[in-house]
């Protein structure tokens, strides 16, 4: 029950133009079917194996999006079976993907994950080679850049509007611009903490996980 009121609230208190990502990494399929019933679609995953096996577990209007680190030699795993993937942060992870998504006949949509807050030993791009891996994503043909993600630091109020403010300002910056295969659409930033000050700042998508699902235990084992 708690689930379903959690998302009512939150989707009571979102503009329509936000798409909501309800992050399912950890939970269980029943968990995950109370979100379904009452109609949400887009569920975010950030482990290849958890996905693949939630995956199964759903009808093929579920859009999965894959939120986490992306390893190189899960790429092919995952090819065909993901609506969005919010963590292209390389050219290496670029040319899998397209070498992957080829070899299938499909279309790769991805976003591209920045480090906004320059944190060390945490994933996403330095602004600075943005323009080299846009670059190569124009030569692609089955890699479409949807727009951008970024996951910012743990701060106050202002931090994390400083930290959104900057991506809606690189992201209004690329739509100006006329690239191959690039469309800057989705700017999606935001969790269960921040997403309002997100919003605020420009966000069309938010990713919400222990604000629907309650908090996560990641010792169970299982998958
Ligand atoms: C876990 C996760 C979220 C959701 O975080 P909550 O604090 O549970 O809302 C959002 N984005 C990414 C990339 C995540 O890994």
């Amino acid at each position: 029950m708690e689930i379903k009121t959690n998302i009512y609230n939150i989707r009571k208190d979102i503009p329509k133009n936000v798409k909501l990502v309800c992050v399912t990494k950890t939970k269980s399929i029943e968990e995950i079917k109370q979100a379904y019933s009452i109609g949400e679609r887009d569920f975010g995953e950030n482990k290849v194996q958890e996905l693949l096996y939630k995956y199964e577990h759903f009808d093929n209007d579920v859009r999965w999006h894959f939120i986490g680190h992306l390893q190189r030699n899960k790429v092919k795993y995952i090819a065909g079976k993901v609506y969005l993937i919010h963590s292209l942060d390389s050219v290496r992870l670029l040319n899998e993907i397209e070498k992957r998504y080829s070899e299938k006949g499909r279309i790769a949509n991805v976003l591209i994950q920045i480090n906004i807050g320059r944190e060390k030993n945490k994933t996403g791009l330095f602004i600075e080679d943005l323009d080299e891996l846009l670059k190569h994503c124009e030569k692609c043909s089955n890699v479409k850049v949807k727009g951008l993600m970024a996951i910012i630091p743990k701060g106050d109020e202002k931090s994390c509007s400083m930290h959104f403010r900057n991506m809606k300002h690189i992201f209004d910056e690329l739509k100006e611009n006329e690239f191959n295969n690039i469309n800057m659409e989705i700017l999606s930033m935001g969790m269960s903490g921040d997403y309002k000050i997100a919003i605020d700042e420009g966000s069309n998508m938010i990713r919400i996980g222990q604000g629907i699902f309650g908090k996560r235990i990641y010792d169970k084992g299982g998958v």
